[in-house]
């Protein structure tokens, strides 16, 4: 199924982020969470492609696990960053071959030290465009409701979003954050330049100081003072933060459903402990 005809249900839509093991590490463990994940019933698991391309053969292959043997519909990311144009067309088939018809687009993280790589495709909205040529996939797009890293404002960064929904894409998944009111004005921004296509909210449930500080340099997600006050009280309660992590994901989640928005996707970082945690505080909730 098309992701993007989840949004046309009048139900609550919640999608978890999966990543592959790296290239030769064992699998085992991957496959038992996405199991364990997929027993949750999201309406579908997107999995992730690793920087500089170098997970693509794991991406691929459990993009059709979830698809084919967890019954999951599957997400799978690509990226500008690592695909060869006269690459693409193959990629394509091979994900075709496997059931896999949704597609996260996106420019990609570099490899260390690679930042100025050629690429074939120079944005997303580049590789976006070829995918929706075949007119098999429903492609979605990455969106920043704190502007991206590399933009030098929001505005600038929606007008770059802009391209993306000129070429096509579906929907849009957004990046991480912790402060819903910087979601909503992002809505507000988006509808006002013309996006109207659904876009889920990216809710991470943090449970440990060494990640979330990681997270947010990665993303530039800014913490908020509630956070800050949890991270400061739990630092050497590393059970208590976690707790607290899934009570503040838990209280944002239901916070966007009250205020109309339909799609929520966790970043899981593959642990269904905490994607389990949530789904049950969600119970009678979504
Ligand atoms: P783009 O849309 O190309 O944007 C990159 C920058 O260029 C932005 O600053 C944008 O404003 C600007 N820009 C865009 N178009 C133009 C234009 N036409 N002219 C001038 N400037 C322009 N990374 C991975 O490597 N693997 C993954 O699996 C992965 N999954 C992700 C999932 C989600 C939901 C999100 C939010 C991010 C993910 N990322 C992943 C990270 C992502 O690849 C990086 O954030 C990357 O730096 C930008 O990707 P993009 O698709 O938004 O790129």
């Amino acid at each position: 199924m098309y992701i993007k005809d989840y949004f046309k249900k009048d139900k609550s839509i919640i999608s978890f982020e999966i990543f592959p093991p790296k290239k030769d590490a064992p699998v085992e463990g991957v496959l038992e969470a996405s199991k364990l994940m997929a027993d949750m019933k999201p309406s579908y698991m997107s999995i992730t492609y690793g920087a500089g391309g170098t997970s693509r053969d794991n991406t691929v292959s459990l993009s059709s696990y979830v698809q084919n043997e967890l019954g999951i519909t599957a997400l799978s990311h690509l990226t500008c960053v690592g695909t060869k144009k006269e690459e693409l067309p193959r990629m394509l088939r091979e994900l075709k071959d496997n059931n896999v018809t949704n597609i996260l687009a996106l420019r990609g993280d570099f490899p260390e030290g690679g930042e100025n790589m050629p690429l074939h495709y120079k944005h997303a909205s580049n590789l976006i465009e070829e995918i929706k040529k075949t007119g098999d996939f429903c492609v979605g797009g990455a969106c920043y409701p704190e502007g991206h890293l590399e933009s030098d404002n929001v505005y600038i960064d929606m007008e770059n979003l802009k391209y993306k929904v000129d070429a096509g894409v579906d929907f849009l998944v957004s990046q991480l954050f912790f402060d819903n009111s910087v979601f909503f004005n992002f809505l507000y921004r988006a509808a006002a330049k013309g996006i109207n296509v659904p876009i889920d909210a990216g809710i991470m449930p943090v449970t440990s100081k060494k990640q979330i500080k990681r997270m947010c340099a990665l993303s530039g997600s800014a913490l908020t003072p509630k956070y800050k006050s949890i991270l400061d009280k739990y630092y050497d309660k590393p059970e208590s933060l976690e707790k607290a992590g899934i009570a503040y994901a838990t209280d944002q989640i239901i916070d966007l459903i009250a205020n109309g928005v339909s799609g929520i996707h966790l970043y899981t970082m593959n642990k269904p402990e905490i994607a389990g945690a949530i789904m049950k505080n969600l119970e009678g909730i979504i």
